[in-house]
């Protein structure tokens, strides 16, 4: 019989890795900050939308245009009083009354405190229209000397005009100022909250990366706990564990351990006894086949579990093993009773979970214990506890 090199180890399953998973939650997070990012521009873009018309009429209805309208009509019916008295038909009291009327209105509209105190040529003009209006009355006056004194009230009201506009030129300048600055403002929040929102994605995904690696170390640092890394195979605690996963099921468990191993080891050194340890598993793994599971229990015994529920099945597995075994022909030179390696073999039959695995094991060991003490090379079958 040909034996198969010794079993390289398994290879370590980490955990299986999920493009999709990682590639959703690149898009989930590229989309929030997108979204905070189009949040903050609608929000840029409707304040400015309500923000600017408000001020504006805001602007119009107050001081600046007003002082600039109430100037505008009062040069207006001042330049009115000037036509009639510039006026070809001759100055009669129809006339006088007529330029008499405009100056009173354009008085009226100029005689406003603020405008007063805000422009010291008011004052004058105010005077100026007065002793015009009393002097016409009472005939003191020539159209044409009326009319050119006229010149200095309607300069002063042209000259609170243009100051009026400028003013409001001035505010109006100083609002989208104001308004431009504050955009500015919201552009650059909304940028620092992107990149922010960048950063903390990164920082994320790398802390979830970290967790990942550690997951997979924790992943292989469990299998290796689990593995015998002479042979490659399951110890003991992996023992354990699979039995204990397989409640319910019919199984048998095949304790082997080789005879005189010390006496090879002696004889041999050890690396040629650590090379007999993996052709046993190779044997083992080769007459049991893939549906047993093997096991290094420590030193020179190993265990096998493989599904069985028939006797006459148990009894088939170990004398397939020692005939195997006998083929293989593994020389051992300090063998009392043999030239070749020999191996104690001990079996039972049990459904885990109905009976222990404690229980299970002791009947096993008991077995080989009998082969053991009946003078080795054989195999025997306890009943389950
Ligand atoms: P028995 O027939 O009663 O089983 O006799 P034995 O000499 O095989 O006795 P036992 O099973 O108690 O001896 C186990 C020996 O296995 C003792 C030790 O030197 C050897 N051994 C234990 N672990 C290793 C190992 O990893 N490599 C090698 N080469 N030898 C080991
Ligand atoms: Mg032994």
């Amino acid at each position: 019989m040909i034996i198969e090199p010794p079993p390289s180890p398994p290879p370590i399953p980490s955990l299986p890795p999920d493009p999709m998973t990682r590639k959703r939650r690149y898009v989930t997070w590229l989309s929030l900050s997108l979204m905070s990012f189009m949040a903050l521009m609608v929000v840029i873009v409707y304040e400015a939308r309500w923000v600017y018309p408000e001020i504006q009429a805001y602007f119009s209805q107050t001081g600046n245009l007003t002082g600039q309208q109430l100037a505008t009509r009062s040069r207006g019916y001042l330049q009115l009083a000037q036509q009639h008295l510039l006026s070809e038909q001759p100055f009669e009291d129809e006339q006088r009354q007529a330029v008499r009327l405009n100056l009173d209105i354009a008085y009226g509209l100029i005689d406003v405190e603020v405008y007063r105190q805000k422009y010291s040529c008011t004052q004058a003009s105010l005077q100026t229209l007065n002793l015009l209006a009393e002097r016409l009355k009472e005939y003191a006056v020539t159209p044409f000397d009326a009319a050119a004194e006229l010149l200095g009230p309607i300069d002063c009201l042209t000259s609170i005009e243009m100051n009026q506009l400028d003013l409001r030129g001035m505010a109006i300048n100083e609002f989208s100022e104001s308004t431009r600055r504050h955009n500015q403002v919201l552009t650059y929040s909304s940028m620092v909250i992107f990149a922010l929102g960048l950063l903390f994605w990164g920082m994320h995904e790398r802390q979830l990366r970290r967790t990942e690696r550690a997951t997979e170390q924790t992943m292989v640092w469990m299998q290796q706990a689990m593995r015998d890394p002479l042979t490659g195979i399951g110890n003991r605690s992996a023992l354990h564990q699979d039995v204990a996963a397989k409640e319910g099921a019919s199984l048998a468990l095949i304790l082997v351990d080789i005879d005189f191993f010390k006496q090879y080891n002696d004889s041999l050194g050890h690396p040629e006894g650590d090379q007999l340890l993996r052709r046993l598993a190779s044997l083992l793994k080769h007459v049991l086949g893939e549906g047993a599971k093997l096991y290094r229990l420590g030193g020179d015994e190993f265990a096998a579990v493989l599904p069985c529920d028939d006797d006459a099945l148990l009894v088939d597995y170990c004398d397939q093993l020692t005939s195997a075994l006998e083929q293989a022909d593994f020389k051992h030179p300090s063998h009392p009773d043999n030239e070749r390696v020999t191996l104690s073999i001990g079996g039972v039959r049990f459904i885990a979970g109905e009976t222990t695995f404690p229980s299970a094991y002791e009947a096993a060991d008991k077995a080989l214990y009998q082969v053991k003490s009946a003078g080795r090379d054989d195999w025997h079958i306890s009943e389950a506890a």
